[in-house]
This record gives structure tokens, C-alpha cells and sequence, in this order.
């Protein structure tokens, strides 16, 4: 709708002789055009205000609009606003009056004006806005320059950007802006914001969706330097041992710091120990200690002999047999006790040696310090012959001081002299068990089991140097 130019003031009469109902020109006075706006356009009320002071009673009167204006003469529409076109005699009034026309235009102006501006603030004065619907909730947001109505939510909703960014939604949060990227932080600190976490899964499979299932309780994940892993379906750890005290472990294989001897252990890490030996022993066992050998290493009723550097036991005699030593190393051995034994084994007369059948006499040459008659043997018809020296190598014997624990005194005991003497001699490598029923070896695993394999000794012996006391003889001359 055309908005109306006003002018406050606007008055002027008829000049016309008469306005006639269909002429569109009015003239006014001379010179009283100027009185009307000069721009377009504007309404006009003329009336015979000598009669009709007020317009409202006079029935010509005529609402008309003024569409232009040259000088005097204005260019008129008739009959405006349910009003008739009227002849008007000279000297009417003409005035710009606010018509019910106008007022309309101006209210129909602020409704349709596309771009109304103020010249101040808004002020609502406590009142609202009312923006298509204004549901309660409703929220209004900037669009264009201008504010538009954003209808409120749905419960547990939240406002978010639209996909392009340009306006606020109300959106699901299990709705279809879920998931986020991996790139989103989910959380932050409570206290420190720039302390986030998020989820990265671009090392998942494609089309493959992850469930991480949290247990019913506060868990703390940990790091995977910190984690056993195991790949068994079973639970390795299952049922072992913690700490303390427990049954479980029968067999350590693995081990590569050895137990120490305080642990019960050897303390080495290879076959260095010996476990023949007893490791901070003295020389001897002290008063009432007793060395105790297993079952399995000496049988009932052997007896230990001294054998070089090392102690070894002497199988059980058969029975009737006695001690005796035999041959240059003078290891204990067992003979029938009732032979007469001695290691003689040449005439000394006719120096043959003694065979089966011979019938031999015993020369007595001497006693020892005990008592002990010391006879050398020789052929009896050998005896009959006459006699002649002889030399005869015998063992030779020194008197030794020796302490008498007994009396805190020293004593003198005769000893045979003896010379050490280094022999090699044979015994079997470690590993390895000497079988008495095959006379084989028999291996022995790590783990102490025993190989069921028979070796030959020459596979399971090795030689090693050992030192031995070696009588010393002399030759002794005799007549015999
Ligand atoms: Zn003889």
C-alpha cells in the first residue's frame, strides 16, 4: 500500500466554479498551491465548512486523492475512502485532514514493510517476542540479520550446529551425529580442560565395530608394558604359587642365578660343583661328629680305606675272609683267613717261582716289635740245601712320633716308609653311573633320571693323575 505524505496545517478553498463530480483537476487560489506538499501522494477532505463546520456532517463531503501538483492546480483521484464524487462550488474548504484511509495505510505500512529499522534500542518493557509459534522452550537465534524462532527440543536432546554449520539443531545424542571422529576429544579434565582423552580405532578392520565391555567395578587400564599377556586359551597363572609357602612347584629347569648355597643350592651356574666333596670341612670331623654315608654309596658291612687322596669303601668280605693289603699299593683288601698269605712270590734259594704242588717251608728270619714272627717262604727241599746269603727286597719301616690323645703324650709308632708316587689312574666322567650288573656305563640325565642307553666304559671313563703312597723296599740280605 502506498504510504500517504502528510503536512501538518493544509488549507486552502475550491477556486473551481464549480468542481465538477468527474473532474480530476482541483484548483486552489493563487498562490495558495504552495501550501500542499510537493510530493506524492496525499489525501484531501473538501466540504462546505461555511455550512458543515464539521466535515463529518456535511454530505458533500468528498475524500480525494492528490496525485500531483503544478502551482495551483492539483491532479486528483475522486471519491476515495466509501466517499461519492461531489460537485464542489468555489470556496469549499480543502484540507489535508488524517482520514481513516491514511491511518490505515500507515498501520498497513508497519505490517508490510520488508525492512522496518528503529532508531533506538528495542525495548521489550518485560513483554516477549512472538515469533511464529512461541511455545515455551522455543529459542531464537540470528539468521540472516534477522532472529528466527528455533522450536524448543525433545527431552535429553542437545543443540548442535547443523551439517553445514550455519544454524542450531536439536539433535538425538544416540542419534546420527554419533559416533564422533577419533579425533574428538571425549572427555577433559574436571580441573585442567586441556588435559583429554579420546578413542583411537582407525586400526580397526573395515566395517567392524569394537565392543569394549567395562566390568562392574572402578578399573584402572593399564599399559601394555605392564600387561602378561598369554596366547593359551587356559590361564597359565592359574593356581600358581604367589608367595609363601606352596606345593606347586616340583621342578625348577629354567633357573639362570642359582640358588645359593644359604638357599640350598650350589650357588654356580655350571658343573664346577662338586657335590663329592664337602665344601668348609677341615681336614678331619671334629670330636663326636660323625661322617655319615649314604646306603647307596657304601654297602652294609664295607669298610672306608684310604685310596690316594680320596676315602673309599671295600665291598664286604665273604665271609670267613680277613684284611690284608696286597701288592705295591697296599690297598686294603680281603683273603681267605685261612691261607696263609704272603707276597712272596720266588724262591729266594733257587729263585723259581712257586707253583701249584710245591711244598714250601717258612723261614724264620726275625720278629717284629709286636711280637709277630716274620717268616720268609722258600722251597722245603730248597731249606735242605746249604746255606747261602741271599738278598731279599723288604719294606722298609721308620719310627714316626705320633700324639697320644689319650695321655697328652708323645709315642713312638713304627710305620712302613713309604714315597709318594703320581700314577694315572681311570674313573668315570660326571654324568655318568657305572652299571655292577653289566659292567657298562649307564648315563645320567640333568634332570637325574637315567639313561637307559648301556655305554661302553671306554665312552664313559677319562684318566686323571693321582698321587699314592709307595712302600719303599730294600735289599735285605739273609742266610738262608
Ligand atoms: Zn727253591
Amino acid at each position: 500500500m502506498t504510504k500517504f505524505v502528510v503536512k501538518n496545517n493544509v488549507e486552502s478553498t475550491v477556486a473551481d466554479d464549480p468542481l465538477t463530480q468527474s473532474s480530476t483537476t482541483l484548483h486552489v487560489p493563487t498562490g495558495e498551491g504552495s501550501n500542499f506538499p510537493s510530493t506524492f501522494p496525499f489525501m484531501l477532505t473538501i466540504w462546505n465548512s461555511n455550512i458543515y463546520p464539521d466535515p463529518g456532517n456535511d454530505p458533500g463531503m468528498e475524500i480525494v486523492k492528490c496525485t500531483n501538483r503544478s502551482n495551483d492546480t492539483l491532479t486528483i483521484v475522486r471519491a476515495q475512502e466509501n466517499t461519492s464524487n461531489m460537485e464542489h462550488l468555489q470556496g469549499e474548504r480543502v484540507a489535508m485532514l488524517i482520514t481513516a484511509g491514511v491511518i490505515d495505510v500507515l498501520i498497513s505500512e508497519v505490517v508490510d514493510d520488508t525492512s522496518p529499522q528503529l532508531g533506538g534500542d528495542l525495548d521489550p518493557n518485560g513483554h516477549g517476542f512472538a515469533i511464529g509459534s512461541d511455545a515455551d522452550g522455543d529459542m531464537y537465534y540470528r539468521a540472516s540479520g534477522a532472529l528466527t524462532r528455533l522450536a524448543k527440543g525433545s527431552a535429553s536432546q542437545v543443540l548442535t550446529m547443523n551439517g553445514s554449520g550455519t544454524a542450531p539443531e536439536w539433535t538425538d545424542v544416540s542419534g546420527s551425529d554419533l559416533p564422533v571422529v577419533d579425533t574428538t576429544s571425549i572427555v577433559s579434565g574436571s580441573s585442567d580442560s586441556t588435559k583429554q582423552m579420546r578413542f583411537e580405532v582407525d586400526g580397526l578392520t573395515t566395517n567392524t565395530t569394537r565392543v569394549m565391555t567395562v566390568p562392574d567395578k572402578d578399573i584402572t587400564l593399564a599399559d601394555n608394558a605392564d600387561v602378561i599377556t598369554h596366547t593359551s586359551a587356559a590361564n597359565p597363572h592359574s593356581g600358581s604359587a604367589a608367595s609363601g609357602a606352596n606345593s606347586d612347584i616340583t621342578s625348577l629347569s629354567g633357573l639362570t642365578t642359582p640358588l645359593s648355597v644359604a638357599q640350598g643350592g650350589t650357588g654356580v651356574t655350571d658343573d664346577s660343583y662338586d657335590a663329592d666333596k664337602v665344601d668348609g670341612c677341615d681336614a678331619g670331623l671334629g670330636n663326636g661328629n660323625v661322617l655319615k654315608i649314604d646306603n647307596y654309596m657304601i654297602a652294609t658291612g664295607a669298610i672306608i680305606s684310604g685310596l690316594g687322596t680320596q676315602i673309599g669303601a671295600i665291598d664286604p668280605g665273604i665271609d670267613g675272609y680277613q684284611l690284608t693289603t696286597h701288592g705295591s699299593s697296599s690297598i686294603v683288601t680281603w683273603a681267605p683267613a685261612s691261607d696263609l698269605i704272603f707276597s712272596d712270590t720266588h724262591c729266594p734259594k733257587c729263585n723259581k717261582k712257586f707253583k701249584i704242588g710245591d711244598i714250601l717251608i717258612l723261614y724264620v728270619v726275625g720278629y717284629n716289635e709286636v711280637g709277630d714272627i716274620l717268616t720268609i717262604p722258600m722251597h722245603k727241599e730248597c731249606a735242605e740245601t746249604p746255606k747261602k746269603i741271599v738278598m731279599i727286597k723288604r719294606k722298609v719301616f721308620e719310627n714316626r712320633y705320633i700324639l697320644d690323645e689319650l695321655t697328652g703324650k708323645t709315642k713312638i709308632q713304627r710305620v712302613q716308609k713309604t714315597q709318594k708316587k703320581t700314577i694315572t689312574k681311570y674313573k668315570l666322567k660326571d654324568g655318568y653311573e657305572f652299571d655292577h650288573k653289566t659292567g657298562k656305563a649307564i648315563k645320567i640325565n640333568k634332570d637325574g633320571s637315567k639313561d637307559k642307553t648301556q655305554y661302553d666304559l671306554s665312552i664313559a671313563l677319562e684318566t686323571f693323575e693321582d698321587t699314592i703312597k709307595e712302600p719303599i723296599y730294600k735289599d735285605v740280605e739273609f742266610i738262608l
